[in-house]
């Protein structure tokens, strides 16, 4: 599998996309609760019952009924019938939503701060997403894509984009558009009235999912890199008791074992007493790195280390520079 591979089927599990002929027969079914009147979007609670809310479909413009039964969510219904599709009205109704809150902040100069689990790093991020933004605009032609909306700067560059994703995965132009320029994209997934709701009513914005990581990427590979910390612990051997010098490395918050060392951090660590022997893991079926008493040479396998992580809470552990942790390129700084 490519890494770009991967990356498409977590989106599609984080958006929740199945297939898109069950996704249409969902999404068909959904209560709009949103019509417009006199050129502006309505909520179905702020207009009169029937054919008197005299409001239009968004998209298709025709005339809507507001049915406000006592039985089922209040919604705007075609009247009649039409084709228009759900997909395209629940589509534009989000669209418009969106951006009328971020024109607002704008305006307002609020601070729309977005959080994310990072699908790339599985890190929390955040960032201020109207930070040097002058403009918001819908549709705007960018050559190799049309997002639904863009984030501008005072030069036109998109500083972030925004997608919003019914039935269909975002396409796949806007995500490369994103990816080769380092900028977050916000997928918002709407497949029903409250998700639409959550735009209307509440301040802040909460997209499905973001695309985007912070931290700096693999020159070899794209993932992203981490920082490496190594902590040098005074033990004892767990066969002889003999004093016995570990050396661990904590990446991304995680404790990992000297098969996770660039070769100057085994010199650096042999410096300071650290012995290394060569283990076969018999799981993984290869020879890798590992700790190795300097009195009796019994080896300590790299799973124990991992015990010895509450011991590194006490010591500063010694700043080595940035590893990967898909294809361990190492980047050393000192
Ligand atoms: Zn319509
Ligand atoms: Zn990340
Ligand atoms: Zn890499
Ligand atoms: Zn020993």
């Amino acid at each position: 599998m490519t890494p770009e591979k991967d990356i498409q089927t977590i989106l599609n599990e984080a958006l929740g996309l199945t297939g898109v002929i069950h996704e249409q027969r969902k999404t068909s079914q959904v209560r709009v609760p949103y019509a417009e009147k006199d050129g502006k979007l309505v909520h179905v609670s702020s207009v009169e019952r029937g054919l008197k809310c005299d409001a239009v479909c968004p998209v298709c413009k025709t005339m809507v009924v507001a049915r406000k039964g006592a039985k089922i969510r209040h919604h705007f219904a075609h009247y009649p019938g039409t084709n228009c599709s759900a997909e395209t009205v629940l589509h534009f109704i989000a669209k418009q939503l969106i951006y009328k809150k971020l024109i607002s902040a704008l305006f307002l100069k609020q601070i729309l701060r977005v959080h994310w689990k990072c699908i790339a790093c599985s890190n929390r991020h955040s960032f201020s997403l109207l930070d040097g933004v002058k403009t918001v605009t819908m549709e705007k032609n960018l050559d190799e894509c049309r997002p639904d909306i863009a984030l501008l700067d005072s030069d036109q560059k998109p500083l972030a984009l925004i997608e919003i994703v019914v039935t269909h995965r975002p396409d796949s132009r806007v995500l490369d558009y994103c990816n080769q320029r380092q900028i977050p994209l916000l997928i918002f997934r709407i497949d029903n009235a409250e998700a639409l709701e959550a735009l209307g009513l509440y301040q802040n914005l909460e997209p499905t999912v973001v695309l985007y990581c912070p931290l700096n990427r693999c020159e070899k590979c794209g993932a992203p890199v981490f920082r490496k910390r190594m902590y040098l612990l005074n033990s004892n051997c767990w066969r002889c008791g003999g004093p016995m010098k570990i050396a661990l490395m904590d990446i991304n918050s995680k404790i990992y074992g000297p098969n996770y060392f660039s070769d100057n951090d085994r010199a650096y660590a042999r410096e300071r007493g650290v012995v290394f022997r060569q283990h076969f893991n018999k799981k993984r079926r290869l020879t890798e790195a590992a700790l190795g008493c300097p009195n009796c040479g019994v080896v300590t396998s790299n799973r124990y280390l991992g015990f010895l992580k509450k011991q590194t809470w006490k010591i500063p552990g010694n700043y080595r520079g940035f590893v990967c942790l898909k294809c361990r390129h190492h980047v050393d700084e000192e």
